[in-house]
């Protein structure tokens, strides 16, 4: 049973994850690489909670425990690792991680396109990785996307989705690993595909978000979208779709590359295709 479980990074994904465990009133221990790292997650739970009643407040925050301390780890009975997005970091942390905590520990990584089996196969227990993926925000998106590696075990599973009914997320479980999981696969093709719609200038950038709000019933058009996702990062997300699946319809518009190649990432940093 899962009674305490750890953050691994305190930042953008780290940070809403450990407040809505916290909320669940588990106990949660929260590590960054320094120690005002893990002061700026705690800060921003402690800013996401101000609408709350003070006295609710201060229980969540007493239930969260900062450290940069690996070895404080060996309490934990989930580990759900959100650091950056780099396979080396990931593997040496998981390769620790196996040597420090208990064996019946289920470590989950919030990656977004990192193979899962290739991070388990860091450790001496693969069928106790696998993928839990949390979407940003994390405290206002419902749904956690659970990835199997190739040796994930039914009962890793168990845990893993009991633990997410236990936080009140809704969760898809996928049968394997495959890049972009369901999100992603399908969400960066189709604003891909509106690129290619306003850079081969059938429409204009106006009528392509209206056409998707007005005529497909979307919340925001597909470039507003990417203006908020961060041109960059759909970029990465091509390419690694492009390389993956060695296929042609994941290839960038040129007026694209080019955009993201000049520092046109969106909202934050002030233009994409549109200006802010
Ligand atoms: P972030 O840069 O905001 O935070 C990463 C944190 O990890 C930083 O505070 C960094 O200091 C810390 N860190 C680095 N190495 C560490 C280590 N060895 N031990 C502990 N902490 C360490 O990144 P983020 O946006 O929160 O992304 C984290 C993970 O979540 C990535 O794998 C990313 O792909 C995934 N993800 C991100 C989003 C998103 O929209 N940002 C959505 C879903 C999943």
């Amino acid at each position: 049973m899962v009674e305490k479980v750890a953050v691994l990074g305190a930042g953008l994904m780290g940070a809403g994850i450990a407040q809505v465990t916290a909320q669940a009133r588990y106990l949660v221990i929260l590590r960054d690489l320094q120690m005002s790292l893990v002061k700026d997650g705690l800060q921003t739970i402690e800013n996401n909670l101000d609408k709350t009643d003070p006295e609710n407040k201060d229980k969540i925050m007493n239930r969260i425990y900062g450290t940069t301390d690996l070895s404080e780890l060996q309490q934990a009975d989930l580990v759900i690792e959100a650091v950056v997005e780099n396979m080396a970091v990931k593997k040496q942390i998981f390769a620790e991680l196996d040597n420090i905590c208990p064996a019946h520990t289920v470590l989950a990584t919030n990656t977004s396109f990192l193979s899962i089996s290739e991070i388990a196969a860091s450790t001496r227990r693969q069928e106790k990785i696998l993928g839990m993926h949390f979407l940003n925000p994390v405290v206002n998106r419902p749904l956690v996307e659970l990835v199997r590696g190739l040796e994930t075990s039914d009962d890793t599973v168990a845990i893993a989705t009991n633990f997410l009914a236990a936080i009140g997320k809704e969760y898809v479980v996928l049968k394997r690993e495959s890049p972009g999981f369901i999100v992603n696969r399908i969400l960066i093709p189709y604003i891909n595909e509106a690129i290619f719609i306003y850079g081969d200038g059938i429409a204009t950038r106006d009528e392509i978000d209206l056409a998707m709000k007005m005529g497909a019933g979307m919340k925001e058009g597909p470039l507003e979208l990417a203006d908020s996702i961060g041109l960059d990062t759909i970029y990465s997300a091509l390419e690694i779709f492009f390389n993956e699946f060695r296929d042609s319809k994941y290839r960038a518009h040129t007026l694209f590359s080019t955009m993201v190649r000049a520092g046109y990432y969106g909202k934050k940093s002030g233009r994409g295709f549109y200006e802010y």
